[in-house]
């Protein structure tokens, strides 16, 4: 065969394996994707029968897809989050949930170092303490984001993993996940469940559903593993100085404690930050309007398990709640509003306009966005925070349209 016949017959051979959006009519391709997939799974070890089992009938999922790449239309304020997140009706039932579990939770401290404060807190924010476990087939909504071309290598992984899970015995084959494949009561990914669930009440699975040592015991092990320090915080809400250089802001900046009392920061009722030798970043998750955060390590450990801030801050937030801690001493701002794609745009449009790079015009608020409104707002003399927010949108109608 010359070369191009060769390049032809990949192309139809690719054309099969990847029809175009065909999801509620999956072609034929697929069926050959399946064999090649068991394949590899019986490669590492998975038995036939579980294959037969798990893989009977199984189909692409249209919704699953659709929730894949569902935009959202308003992008979330650190308020809209934590008055999602951190409920009255949540700290409440966190604080009961911390008590009646206290000797469990104690034991798993024990060997894992995670406080109780925090596995509660995580808890609670990924299923609301066990309540919501997700309500799609795992294997199928699985099959279907490793079917899709999008992110089919990740969760390829995914599915193999999740396949190995069922094969051990530790998830059941029918079982209901979240869209994207997260499972149990701390919503593990499968690889997740596999290096770092744990068998701690001794029956022989690891089982997040239903398990509470089980639960616990892979969340804290999960923590410990990713570096969490058992005798330390979160962080805190912080006071900063008149004219504080904003620049400090952000996770690439560290310094030790110490460093930034020199600066003038000071814990939110005015005190002395503590004399630790830890080193701490400074964010501002809701603009400089909004509260300003230290940050330590365990706040890092966080974003391994969920990359979003807002979650981390969250996270920790709950966990000070639960211990008996106020809400944060910081007011919301009065415009604090979400923004919504077409606001982002028009601040990227309008950023552009004026000769700022903000990244294209997607509607998302990344890093060179960020970039560019900190450059527009030290140009104007205004506090560089970098933060999309509204009043920055009437500050830039107000500059290109002069
Ligand atoms: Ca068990």
């Amino acid at each position: 065969m010359n070369r191009i016949a060769a390049a032809l017959v990949l192309a139809a051979v690719a054309a099969i394996a990847w029809p175009a959006q065909s999801w509620s009519a999956p072609a034929e391709g697929f069926d050959r994707w399946l064999d090649d997939l068991r394949t590899e799974a019986l490669a590492r070890g998975v038995r036939p029968a579980t294959l037969d089992e798990a893989l009977a009938g199984v189909a692409p999922v249209t919704r699953v897809v659709e929730l894949d790449r569902r935009q959202p239309e308003f992008t979330q304020t650190l308020w809209t989050y934590l008055g999602n997140a951190v409920t009255a009706r949540r700290i409440e039932r966190g604080r009961e949930l911390l008590t009646r579990h206290g000797d469990l939770l104690a034991e798993v401290q024990v060997r894992f170092g995670v406080q109780p404060r925090f596995l509660v807190a995580f808890w609670g924010l990924e299923t609301n303490f066990g309540e919501y476990t997700g309500s799609f087939p795992l294997v199928a909504a699985l099959v279907t984001l490793a079917y899709d071309e999008r992110r089919s290598a990740f969760f390829r992984e995914q599915l193999l993993a999740a396949l190995t899970l069922i094969d051990r015995g530790d998830v059941p084959v029918r079982v209901k996940a979240s869209w994207a494949g997260a499972m149990g009561q701390p919503q593990f990914l499968p690889t997740t469940y596999r290096d770092f669930a744990v068998d701690f009440d001794g029956d022989g699975r690891r089982d997040l559903w239903k398990s509470l040592p089980d639960v616990f015991a892979s969340a804290a092990n999960y923590l410990d593993r990713s570096g969490w320090h058992g005798d330390r915080t979160w962080g805190r809400e912080v006071r900063l100085p008149e004219g504080f250089d904003l620049d400090l802001s952000g996770l690439s900046v560290k310094k030790p404690l110490a460093e930034w009392q020199r600066l003038g920061v000071r814990r939110i009722d005015g005190r002395d930050l503590p004399r630790v030798a830890i080193d701490a970043s400074l964010i501002l998750p809701g603009g400089y309007a909004g509260p300003a955060f230290l940050v330590y390590a365990n706040f890092r450990t966080t974003l391994v398990w969920n990359r979003s801030i807002l979650y981390a801050v969250a996270v920790g937030h709950l966990a000070d709640r639960l211990a008996g801690a106020g809400p944060l001493a910081t007011p919301r701002p009065a415009k604090d509003a979400p923004l919504s794609r077409r606001e982002v745009v028009e601040i990227q449009r309008r950023l552009a306009t004026l000769g700022h790079d903000p990244g294209g015009a997607d509607g998302v608020a990344g890093a060179r966005t960020r970039q560019a409104i900190k450059d527009f707002q030290r140009r104007a003399r205004l506090p560089a925070d970098g933060f999309p927010s509204l009043g920055l949108l009437e500050r830039l109608r107000a500059t290109t349209e002069k």
